[in-house]
């Protein structure tokens, strides 16, 4: 049989952390890889969600790559083409095309203890690597709950994140099951075409102002003549939340204040006082992602909008049921219910060094060794791994402090010179992990009396990272190589793989 290709580094997806990992891999000096795409074009989230009215959260200056401003962002929130569009820029200002395989969903891979290489299989054949960067992200499968009725419904049914373009929403009874970040964009959207909204909401979020505007020619062309005036916004951006995040992780007690501000936004808009306490949550604010929206409230006042305080239960014919008993008749479904987050799906297709997968070593929740490699997985590390997430600020700041990490892994790998692999200590990991945990006792999103998204079936937040951008960028600076075994390539065919405790002060 023919050898198969063999690269230095594999990296999985092509959004935000697959692309910014490739720019990386290309300033580090290594050419020697590829990027294994599952869809047939770049993009990740801003591929999949084109769902009417998406857009970021989060400034456009902050929401992109230091490394590649942009300072022809339209909006102070651009929508989903131009960030889509921005990530097809970047594939080519950076020369990442002749890397990219497209089709080629990772359906498995294996850590080979004797080669200290991953077998890799995916849909456009097989390939083995050095090292694997998985950058599958946090919210790349949508998560569709499993209600009772629901196949036999006659209608069109599709989640927020695989928008059906060709059905026409006009004169629809819509259902709209969910009420996060995605679903409080398309209310909006789609609520003056539809004949009727049904908004099933178990939880209501809590719902700031959007300050959301063009940004005007002068500015971006001020943006392009001085580039630092791009920087200089983006810092500012950077900061206001970097301060902001205190209140989350240390001082939820602080955050009423702000409640006062959000229920000041729904007071404006819902005039109805019964729908009023139906919107009203009651739990502390930040506990579940803060959702920005001008538009989401005044939606909601129309006539033609139900809101149902209570989750979609079961699906009778095309009669949509929730679980406080009230129906409605609807031409379709969407949902807009989140994605597998807790339950990274890329982790049931890592094989590693014991013959068991990923999955199995988390089943009793993610963990990593700062937010990049487990355990029994050598040469694999995360972008967006676990506890790398954040509720108030830009993803790209944690992905590009993952970059960080990933290159000095790298370095270190080529220091060490030969075919070597690192495997991240269990003592190491427990140790990150405890660390995580103890600073996320009095956090928000732990202390805040809600259940999210944020939290695995345990109940344990494995998702988020409990402090500022600034103090993970400082822990993922560098590779502490006392915390990974050091596994050496063996002398003798056939024999396995050495570890080099002596190497790692053991
Ligand atoms: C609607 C929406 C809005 C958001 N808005 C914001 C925001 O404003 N600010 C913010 O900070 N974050 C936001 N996020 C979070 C967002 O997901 C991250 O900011 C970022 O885009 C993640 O990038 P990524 O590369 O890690 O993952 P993704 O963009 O999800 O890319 C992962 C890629 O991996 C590919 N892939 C997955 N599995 C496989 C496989 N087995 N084989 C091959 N390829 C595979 C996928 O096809 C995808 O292309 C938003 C998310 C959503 C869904």
């Amino acid at each position: 049989m023919a050898e198969h290709e063999h690269v230095r580094v594999a990296v999985i997806g092509s959004g935000f952390g697959g692309l910014g990992a490739a720019v990386r891999l290309r300033r580090e000096g290594i050419t020697d890889f590829v990027v294994l795409e599952r869809a047939g074009s770049v993009g990740g989230t801003w591929r999949d969600n084109s769902y009417p009215g998406c857009a970021c959260d989060v400034p456009s200056h902050l929401y992109s790559f230091s490394f590649a401003p942009n300072p022809d962002w339209p909006r102070t929130f651009s929508g989903q083409e131009h960030i889509r569009a921005y990530l097809e820029h970047v594939a080519d200002v950076f020369g990442l095309r002749p890397h990219l395989r497209f089709d080629a969903e990772v359906k498995r891979m294996t850590w080979d203890t004797e080669k200290l290489r991953w077998d890799i299989e995916t849909a456009a054949g097989a390939l083995s690597a050095d090292v694997v960067v998985s950058a599958t992200g946090p919210l790349s499968d949508p998560k569709i709950p499993g209600i009772p009725g629901l196949d036999s419904f006659p209608g069109k049914v599709f989640h927020s994140a695989r928008w059906d373009h060709d059905y026409d929403l006009r004169g629809k009874r819509v259902a709209m099951v969910g009420t996060g970040a995605s679903a409080i964009q398309i209310v909006p959207a789609i609520q003056p075409d539809v004949a009727r909204l049904t908004l099933f909401q178990r939880t209501p979020p809590w719902v700031m102002p959007r300050v959301d505007r063009a940004i005007s020619a002068a500015e971006r062309r001020l943006h392009r003549a001085l580039p630092f005036t791009t920087q200089a916004r983006r810092g500012l951006l950077w900061g206001i939340r970097e301060l902001q995040v205190q209140a989350f992780t240390k001082r939820p007690d602080e955050l009423g204040l702000v409640e006062q501000l959000a229920k000041r936004n729904m007071a404006r808009a819902i005039k109805d006082p019964a729908l009023r306490v139906r919107l009203t949550p009651d739990y502390r604010i930040g506990c579940k992602r803060i959702l920005l929206s001008s538009t989401y409230y005044p939606a909601l006042a129309q006539r033609n909008v139900d809101v149902v305080a209570s989750g979609l239960s079961e699906v009778r014919g095309s009669t949509v049921v929730a679980a406080d008993g009230s129906s409605a008749e609807v031409d379709a479904i969407i949902f807009g219910t989140g994605f597998h987050v807790t339950d990274m799906p890329i982790a049931e297709r890592v094989v590693g060094a014991e013959g068991s997968t990923l999955a199995e070593a988390w089943k009793g929740g993610m963990e990593a060794l700062r937010g990049a490699s487990a355990a029994g997985f050598p040469n694999w590390m995360t972008i967006i791994g676990p506890n790398t997430g954040l509720g108030n600020s830009s993803m790209i700041l944690m992905i590009e402090s993952q970059l960080n990490y990933m290159a000095d892994y790298l370095r270190q790998l080529h220091v060490l010179g030969g075919r070597a692999a690192l495997d991240a200590r269990p003592g190491a990991v427990a140790a990150w992990n405890h660390r995580v945990q103890e600073r996320m006792k009095r956090t928000v999103w732990n202390t805040g009396g809600c259940t999210s998204w944020y939290l695995d079936a345990s109940g344990r937040n494995t998702t988020i990272w409990p402090g500022t951008t600034t103090e993970f960028r400082r822990a993922t600076q560098r590779v502490d190589l006392a915390e990974y075994d050091v596994i050496r390539a063996p002398l003798s065919e056939g024999a396995h793989g050495a570890r080099s405790g002596a190497e790692v002060g053991a």
